[in-house]
């Protein structure tokens, strides 16, 4: 069952789908006609998907640390992590793209791991500002790094199938602490490397 931090009051799945007809009368169809007959079931079982991510604990995900790195002080940057996510706004999607760097202080993570806190993150209502900020204040807790880049890329369907209607819009946002904030060439040097991804778009 969902956890969500702030305990919302327990709904049914009878009530969630009542809740899917309501919006189908709003929008102006008929939720008992056969080809919308077992929508709402549908799109609670969806939203569980979607919303996976209130029964995650990203930090989990980091517990695990390997110390064994050789010596390894250079950079680890995990490009194009692909996300899908909802806005908080509109509960309309949001696809895109995470890039995160961070500068090892003698632990570094799996990188699939880096991955799932993407995931576990994005799977939930989101501001972009704020999912960004999350996946690097995680990575911050648990390395505890010289430093941490995240960078998000966002297309967001609030904005591209309704309001200002405006397609092949990306939204950017970064979040840098510790060395990649205050040490212009580590900043670059990330920049670099996730550069190197949009080239190959
Ligand atoms: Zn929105």
């Amino acid at each position: 069952m969902a956890v969500h931090p702030d305990n919302p009051p327990e709904v049914t799945r009878e009530q969630a789908e009542d809740a899917v007809r309501t919006l189908l009368r709003w929008a102006g169809d008929d939720p008992g006609r056969e080809g919308l007959q077992d929508t709402p079931k549908r799109v609670v079982k969806a939203y569980r998907e979607w919303f996976s991510g209130y029964a995650l604990d990203p930090d989990e995900y980091l517990a695990r640390t390997f110390e064994e790195v050789e010596g390894y002080d250079e950079m680890i940057v995990l490009r194009d992590i692909e996300y899908e996510s909802h806005c908080e706004h509109h509960m309309a999607p949001i696809i895109g793209r995470v890039h995160v760097g961070y500068l090892p202080r003698g632990k570094v993570v799996g990188i699939s791991k880096l991955a799932r806190v993407v995931d576990a993150y994005a799977k939930r209502f989101q501001v972009q500002e704020k999912m960004t900020a999350q996946i690097a204040g995680c990575i911050q807790r648990a390395l505890a790094p010289h430093g941490v880049g995240v960078v998000v890329e966002g297309a967001h369907e609030c904005m591209t199938t309704r309001g200002v209607h405006k397609r092949g819009v990306s939204m950017i946002t970064s979040t840098m602490l510790g060395s990649f904030r205050e040490d212009a060439r580590t900043r670059a040097e990330f920049l670099r490397f996730i550069e190197a991804s949009g080239a190959r778009r």
